[in-house]
């Protein structure tokens, strides 16, 4: 989405060194245009099968994103009360939100159950029997899918696989067996649901095949065995691309995956892609404070750091970095940082970029995902701006947060008390 006119860079039709002087840095640039793109290519990939994308809010969680999905009557998949009440203000319906997350507490399902939420990803004995307890205290009944551990290799960083056996999402297969043979014991929870998810940043269909086989062979052998699964959830995960030479899976291919490892059934399907519809979507916009002379390479120190954009330090992730405009430069080595008091607060090791003066307008790109919703005011620097931008215009949806609003909250402490 960015491009030229002239010597004036574009990203979806907005001239980005115009919106960082009225902005300031550092800032997340959203393209609604690209997202708009991908929700249509998931959808159209999807055409008629029974199926509802419900976008994992956590990906980026701003108001005006999951508004975006809202619109185009996409569900969300949560994995907290927070997220819960940020879908429900973005207007996204609760019959369309699923909730996942090993930690659920009795207070979140009773809130997600007070919203009528369609469904709880259940991950362990405790949560099904916590859940039946909270549903049998409000007199309702809650649907539930088990999120099965299909034991594979999604080959992708570590700190992003889900779906090994020792890891601590969903249950092993003999435990989910054991939920559904003792479905009568848990009458207010309907289990009819199965869900898998297996990692993310996936670049590869081969793991996602293998669990959706495994998925598949568990719904053949409880369908035989009399249990009725009325939806399959097979989770997010979809890659993006971060670097050149990465191929993302694309919709259709992903989707032709699932028609065929779960021919036949005639449930609702869910997806839950999160960094796939938004990730490729951001930019973030940040100015080079100075170039700091090194033992190995100079320094560009920028004005965004590891708070407002962690996965480079948390991952080791690799994210593009371009100067904004176009001139022709000599190129140079730099080690990229922040200004954070962190030796992991580094964007980039050994990095080759036309060389950069203080002042430079720079984009890291495909910062739309993990971005701005894993930010924190570490070092206490105010949470970054966030803008959205639409065909040439643009719009504030989270202003720079302010001094006063980064220590809101916090107190001398003068009143004392006993418990
Ligand atoms: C994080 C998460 C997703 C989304 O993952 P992406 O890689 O962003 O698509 C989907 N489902 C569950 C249960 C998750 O935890």
């Amino acid at each position: 989405m960015t491009s030229r006119a002239g010597s004036v860079p574009l990203f979806d039709g907005v001239d980005i060194a115009a919106l960082a002087s009225r902005v300031g840095t550092p800032t997340y640039a959203y393209s609604a245009s690209t997202i708009r793109a991908r929700i249509d290519e998931l959808l159209s990939a999807l055409t008629g099968l029974n199926a509802l994308v419900c976008y994992a809010a956590k990906a980026n969680s701003n108001v005006a994103v999951l508004q975006l999905m809202a619109e185009h009557e996409l569900g969300a998949d949560i994995v907290s009360a927070g997220e819960l009440w940020r879908c429900l203000q973005a207007g996204i319906r609760p019959g369309r939100i699923v909730f996942s997350g090993v930690g659920k507490t009795a207070e979140e399902m009773r809130e997600a159950l007070a919203a009528g939420i369609g469904r709880f990803n259940l991950e362990s004995r405790d949560e099904l029997e916590t859940l039946q307890a909270v549903a049998a205290s409000m007199n309702t009944v809650a649907r539930a899918a088990v999120r099965i551990n299909p034991d594979v290799d999604a080959r992708t960083h570590a700190k992003i696989s889900t779906g090994r056996a020792e890891n601590k999402f969903g249950v092993g297969l003999d435990e989910a067996r054991d939920w559904f043979d003792h479905a009568a014991g848990f009458p207010n929870v309907r289990l009819d649901g199965l869900h898998a998810h297996i990692g993310s940043q996936l670049l590869e269909l081969a793991p996602i095949r293998q669990a959706l086989q495994r998925v598949a062979a568990f719904w053949h052998e409880l369908r035989d065995a009399g249990h009725a699964i009325a939806s399959i959830d097979v989770g997010g995960g979809l890659g993006v691309r971060y670097r050149e030479g990465e191929r993302p899976i694309a919709a259709v291919g992903y989707v032709a995956a699932i028609r065929e490892a779960l021919a036949g059934f005639d449930g609702r399907l869910v997806l839950e892609p999160g960094r796939w519809l938004v990730a490729e979507a951001g930019v973030l916009l940040t100015r080079v404070i100075r170039i700091k002379p090194g033992a190995n390479h100079p320094f560009l120190v920028l004005d965004a750091a590891m708070n407002d954009l962690l996965r480079p330090s948390l991952y080791e992730a690799w994210h593009d970095i371009e100067p904004v405009d176009a001139q022709p430069r000599p190129l140079e080595t730099y080690d990229v940082v922040g200004p954070v008091c962190e030796t992991g607060d580094t964007f980039a090791r050994a990095r080759t970029l036309p060389r950069c003066n203080a002042g430079d307008l720079l984009m890291i790109h495909t910062t739309g995902a993990y971005g701005a919703s894993m930010a924190s005011t570490y070092n206490s620097r105010p949470l970054a701006a966030e803008v959205l931008l639409d065909s040439g215009r643009y719009a504030e949806v989270r202003r720079r947060q302010t001094w006063q609003e980064m220590i809101a909250g916090e107190q001398a402490a003068r009143h004392w008390h006993t418990t």
